[in-house]
């Protein structure tokens, strides 16, 4: 059946293929490493969440990388927590973390806490002390930072830069018995004050901090930064490759240096990639926790989350997001993706495999003012057109209908081919109908429609007599469902001067009716809606007696290659 022009089709518009992934420069690299042999046959990754929030699709990136990675040399991937900093950990966010790596498809190998590393650290800073490469040093924040220097000017050095080794270990001793207050004493490691790489001129190692930790209590008051502690847990758990994003690249020396200086044997390599950026959307953990918190969103799995909990209850696929992490690729600059690219794998995804189903959002009543009234007849509907494997099933057709308002115009502007007064269409999958009068309420506006129809025009008859050019679909009114559907636009769009502001539109909830089958559908199943787009049964918001539906995605596409 040829469809008329103005149709939204059940298929897609025609899409180029999305690019392949881009040239792994992460895989050269470890396949350079293997030939020479640098950690035998090993390849080991981690993914290493600080838990303080829920995961997103750029830390869906990370893992995708990670894991997979793995996957393809036949070595290992660990998640492990980076709770090195003494905030409270929260259960809820460990546990989404696990249940979101695992529903993205993937397993670790190991399960580890950074923090389960801290009395190694601290025998690491003792051995840097000793070899005379760290000291204690007593300016404050401010005045570090002051002598810290700026790109064009190199830095000054601490007037405690050059503490006995005895003194040092003293020193550090004491801060770890809590004899200082938060602030009073640092460790810094003695590296480079004139380094044209600020990173190197003697960084912060250690810092005091009398906050209980959730894993070790009130054991420490002095806590590793970053910097420090992340090369050591890398290279405690056999690492091989650390794959971290581009913001860490100046932060290598350090990496490197903090190994070399503890000799350990095969150290790490750390390999920076660009973060995944995406438009009309929002990332970041800290601004995603502030939309939840001063309630823009109902929830950390809002479906308008690019958060991997949102995406999941959006009705996005693991598989769509791994396609789509796949396609974007390893890159070594920074980069915007267009959310079109994310939208264009969850319809590929999805296309061949949901079933179609008639839902009309916006209603507006149809009477066939010659179709007999107490009769209904069942109609054949195929279930999906890309793949008959998925069979059919029947839909009932009677005297009332619903049709959607925008496939009526009183006034038809020009090439509009659905619905307007003498105008016949096909009712998708039923028969010809012609609109022969329209009902106004005392405002004016259309409440009804009243049409006639052709019997002789049964879809599947081989009626030749004549072509419609417009084609629409349909709810029997007798039988509808009555659902809720929530409509998505982006979360983020720019406002008059650019800056991405949060969408005041991201939510419209319609009433809509859709055909009887409807009530046969679970929460997480998974529709095409005939004309509209993908749908999926909220979650949460379902009941056995009310459906709520969330918009997964249109079915045309923005997106181009
Ligand atoms: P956010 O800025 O959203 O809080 P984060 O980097 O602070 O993210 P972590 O929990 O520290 O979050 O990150 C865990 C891992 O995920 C890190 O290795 C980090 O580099 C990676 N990651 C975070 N955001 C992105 C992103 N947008 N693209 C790719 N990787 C990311
Ligand atoms: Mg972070």
């Amino acid at each position: 059946m040829a469809e008329p022009k103005d149709m939204k089709t059940n298929g897609v518009a025609a899409e180029s293929e999305a690019p392949a992934a881009a040239n792994n420069f992460i895989h050269n690299m470890i396949d350079r490493d293997l030939e020479q042999q640098v950690y035998g046959t090993r390849v080991h990754t981690r993914f290493p969440p600080e838990p303080n929030g829920y995961l997103h699709i750029g830390h869906a990136k990370s893992i995708c990388l990670n894991f997979t990675t793995a996957q393809k040399y036949g070595g290992k991937c660990n998640l492990r927590y980076d709770d090195t900093n003494p905030v409270k950990e929260d259960v809820e966010y460990v546990d989404s973390i696990e249940a979101d790596i695992r529903w993205l498809g993937f397993e670790w190998d190991n399960l580890l806490h950074a923090s389960s590393y801290f009395d190694k650290m601290y025998e690491c800073a003792v051995e840097l002390i000793k070899k005379g490469k760290a000291y204690v040093c007593d300016l404050s924040a401010e005045q570090i930072k002051e002598y810290r220097g700026t790109l064009k000017e190199p830095g000054k050095e601490s007037p405690w830069r050059n503490r006995s080794i005895e003194e040092n270990l003293a020193l550090f001793e004491d801060m770890k018995a809590g004899k200082y207050g938060d602030g009073e004493k640092v460790l810094r490691a003695k590296i480079d004050m004139a380094s044209p790489n600020i990173n190197m001129r003697d960084p912060v190692i250690y810092r005091i901090a009398h906050i209980a930790h959730h894993n070790t209590g009130d054991k420490w008051c002095i806590y590793p930064m970053y910097d420090f502690a992340h090369p050591i847990e890398d290279a405690i758990e056999g690492i091989t490759h650390s794959l971290c994003t581009l913001e860490f690249e100046d932060h290598r020396p350090l990496y490197d240096w903090v190994l070399a200086e503890l000799a350990w044997p095969n150290p790490p390599r750390q390999i920076e990639f660009a973060k995944l950026n995406i438009t009309n959307t929002i990332m970041g953990k800290r601004y995603l926790k502030a939309l939840v918190e001063n309630g823009e969103m109902e929830s950390w799995d809002d479906p308008r989350m690019p958060t991997i909990a949102g995406m999941r209850r959006r009705g996005y696929t693991p598989a769509a997001i791994r396609d789509f992490c796949e396609r974007v690729g390893v890159a070594k600059s920074n980069s915007l993706v267009d959310i079109g690219l994310l939208e264009h794998c969850v319809r590929e995804d999805l296309k061949a495999q949901v079933e179609s189903r008639n839902v009309v959002l916006d209603p507006l009543k149809v009477v066939i003012t010659n179709y007999p009234e107490e009769q209904t007849e069942l109609m054949d509907m195929e279930n999906n057109r890309e793949n008959e494997a998925m069979g059919g099933r029947k839909v009932p057709f009677s005297k009332e209908l619903w049709i959607e308002r925008d496939d009526f115009m009183e006034v038809p502007v020009k090439k509009y081919f659905r619905l307007f007064p003498g105008n016949e269409v096909r009712f998708k999958g039923a028969y010809f109908l012609t609109c022969n009068e329209v009902i106004k309420d005392a405002d004016g506006n259309v409440v009804e429609l009243r049409c006639t129809y052709d019997p002789e025009t049964r879809s599947g008859s081989g009626f030749e007599g004549r072509k419609v050019k417009g084609t629409i679909h349909w709810v029997d009114a007798k039988t509808a469902e009555k659902i809720t559907v929530r409509q998505y636009g982006y979360l983020a769009i720019p406002d008059e001067n650019g800056d991405n502001v949060l969408n005041p539109q991201s939510l419209v909830v319609k009433e809509a009716y859709a055909e009887p089958s409807m009530k046969e559908a679970k929460p997480g199943d998974r529709y095409q809606f005939f004309r509209h787009g993908y749908y999926i049964a909220d979650e949460k918001l379902s009941t056995e007696e009310h459906k709520v539906f969330n918009q997964i995605v249109g079915l045309k596409s923005s997106w181009k290659k």
